[in-house]
């Protein structure tokens, strides 16, 4: 069985746990190592049963405890390839470089391409005994390529950053708008539901929305476009699909 746990989720700090069996794998590592020794420790796990940290890109929300981290555990480090090295200088730590799909323990760990503005973004998707979950966040837009990624799991964390109104009507500079709207900034809600809504009919069944904007988001937002999607097809939240939302201060339930 494959599980999936977002430890904490949002423009501080992101940090999700993907659990197979022996093998333990922490999606990002941002926020502090402390909020993440935190959650581990309420989930009886300690930090030698992390088997690998997999990152999805180099901005600071997603890799701003790795140095920390780094200095106490030496545990296995995967990123992208193109932002391997990155990745190691501003850490100071080994990292493996990933080149298609590879292996953590029992998990195999598949790659998406995210249209973002970094050097270099990938959505994942773990699998394990035939069941897959993924998790594709900091991706300003989406095609049928994120649908046939996203097909087959049981469970996926998709972003769901902004509302638009919320982005256009506050208080950031023009410039922070412009990019956070942009096809290389992230994911808003009605952009993560027309995801959801091309996922009917596939394996899904559970959907975590992610990365949140404190500013230009609210979870009940972010939670209510997908269900009013849902309602028009007639599919009951809590029974032909659950849907959570990530947050930064509470670690979700764990989704098997
Ligand atoms: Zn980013
Ligand atoms: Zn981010």
């Amino acid at each position: 069985m494959i599980k999936l746990t977002s430890l904490f989720s949002g423009s501080k700090g992101n940090c999700t746990l993907i659990q197979c069996q022996q093998t333990n794998v922490l999606l990002d590592l941002g926020g502090t190592c402390r909020s993440v020794l935190h959650n581990l420790q309420e989930m009886e796990l300690s930090p030698t049963d992390v088997s690998a940290i997999v990152v999805t890109h180099e901005h600071s929300d997603h890799i701003g405890a790795l140095c920390a981290w780094q200095k106490k555990w030496q545990t296995p480090v995967f990123a992208p390839k193109s932002i391997a090295k990155v990745v190691a200088e501003r850490c100071l730590c080994n990292v493996l470089p990933i080149d298609g799909s590879f292996c953590v323990g029992e998990l195999l760990v598949e790659t998406y391409a995210c249209s973002h503005d970094s050097a270099c973004c990938f959505g994942y998707r773990f699998s394990c005994g035939g069941e897959a979950v993924a998790s594709v966040t900091d991706t300003g837009c989406f095609g049928q390529e994120l649908v046939d990624f996203l097909y087959p799991c049981r469970t996926i964390q998709l972003e769901s950053n902004h509302d638009e109104n919320m982005v256009l009507q506050g208080p950031y500079p023009a410039v922070l708008k412009k990019r956070i709207l942009s096809a290389t900034g992230h994911l808003s809600n009605e952009q993560a539901t027309q995801v959801l809504q091309k996922l009917i009919g596939s394996n899904v069944k559970n959907v975590v929305l992610a990365h949140l904007s404190e500013q230009n988001n609210t979870a009940e937002l972010a939670f209510n476009t997908a269900i009013k999607m849902y309602s028009r097809y007639n599919l009951v939240e809590g029974h032909h699909i659950n849907v959570f939302v990530a947050q930064q201060n509470k670690r979700s339930v764990t989704i098997e």
